[in-house]
């Protein structure tokens, strides 16, 4: 285990953000190890994957916990692929498209580690993580015992789970390999895309490669522009609530959620009211996607949150819609 006092923490939108102790687990057996250190730091600590879906205060008092496991095993005889917390993402992905194994290619490019990746069920163009998800091996930071929760016991919904602020440090997922050969470019996204560009998708490789682009395009990468991704959820409502004194349905974008809620397009919300945003110093929109915030690598917390709660409060007043922040914000 690696243990830091005062430590940086690592974070997609550069806030200059310190804790108390950061303590890095490099094997399973460093687990066993953490109780000591929890009676000793008045139990407050935070797991963090690689940063890339928080929103930090400047000093956080208590233990950082973060691990390193980066063992991927495939157990051919019961179609599963066992992965480390610590392993990236993306390289998991491309890990399973060099396996042929059927899936992963929607969630191609999402930013982070696979440990973080059911916490919020990641999702993108017509997938969640929590399709390919078989079972999670998982460290309980109250009783200090390790437990296997099955997939149905995670509660997956539309980014969320019951993971989500829970006393589970994720150490391991065991992934299907088995999913049905089928790729998935029924988005709207996906099927312009294809048209505009004449491209004939065969396979799970075309398709991460055309979501590749279509990604590229909207969204910033995070290694050299300060982002956490989407910055706000699609909120789900009620129809009827929603005000279209302002803007009309037509400028919306609504999808049909059940009888008689939609689920409506946050960008779009925020790209409506953007022109009576005042100007912030530090934080700011991104220019090709409005549900994106970016820094200049000198915001505080309090910087970021100052303008998301104006962005809210103008979504608010102008359609009666509360929009609900994504990334987790730490205090
Ligand atoms: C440019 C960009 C694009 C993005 N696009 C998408 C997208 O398309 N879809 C999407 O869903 N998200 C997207 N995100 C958000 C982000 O990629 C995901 O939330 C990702 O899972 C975060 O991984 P991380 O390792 O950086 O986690 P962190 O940001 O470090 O942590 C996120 C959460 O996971 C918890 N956590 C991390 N590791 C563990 C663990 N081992 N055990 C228990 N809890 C843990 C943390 O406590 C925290 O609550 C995007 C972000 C960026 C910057």
């Amino acid at each position: 285990m690696i243990i830091e006092e005062d430590a940086h923490i690592v974070n997609s939108l550069a806030i200059n953000a310190k804790c108390k102790i950061q303590l890095t687990l490099e094997s399973e057996s460093d687990l066993e190890e953490l109780k000591y250190y929890f009676s000793e730091h008045n139990n407050k600590y935070y797991i963090v994957g690689e940063g890339t879906n928080l929103v930090l205060p400047e000093y956080f008092d208590g233990i950082i916990i973060k691990t390193k496991f980066k063992n991927i095993i495939e157990d051919n005889a019961n179609k599963l692929l066992k992965v480390g917390a610590g392993y990236n993402w993306n390289e998991l992905v491309k890990y399973c498209l060099s396996k042929s194994i059927y899936g992963f290619e929607n969630l191609v490019d999402i930013p982070g580690s696979v440990g973080a990746a059911p916490i919020q069920n990641i999702g993108a163009y017509g997938s969640e993580v929590s399709s390919l998800i078989e079972s999670i091996d998982c460290y309980c930071l109250k009783n200090f015992r390790k437990v296997n929760l099955k997939n149905s016991e995670c509660n997956f919904i539309y980014r969320n789970s019951s993971l989500k602020n829970s006393d589970y440090l994720i150490y391991n997922i065991n992934f299907i390999t088995n999913k049905e050969k089928i790729i998935s470019t029924n988005y709207e996204t996906i099927t312009k895309f294809i048209k505009k560009n004449s491209i004939i998708i065969n396979n799970p490789i075309d398709l991460s490669n055309v979501i590749s682009k279509i990604r590229s395009q909207a969204l910033p990468d995070p290694k050299l522009i300060n982002n956490v991704g989407s910055f706000f959820k699609n909120p789900i409502v009620e129809f009827n609530s929603i005000n279209f004194n302002i803007h009309s349905k037509e400028k919306l974008i609504l999808w049909n959620h059940d009888n008689s809620k939609v689920k409506v397009g946050a960008a779009r919300l925020i790209e409506l009211i953007k022109g009576d945003l005042s100007l912030h110093k530090n934080v700011s929109l991104y220019n090709k996607h409005c549900l994106v915030l970016v820094t200049n690598g000198k915001a505080s917390q309090e910087d970021i949150l100052n303008f998301a709660s104006e962005i809210q409060e103008l979504v608010l007043t102008t359609f009666n819609i509360n929009l609900e922040i994504e990334p987790n914000i730490i205090y």
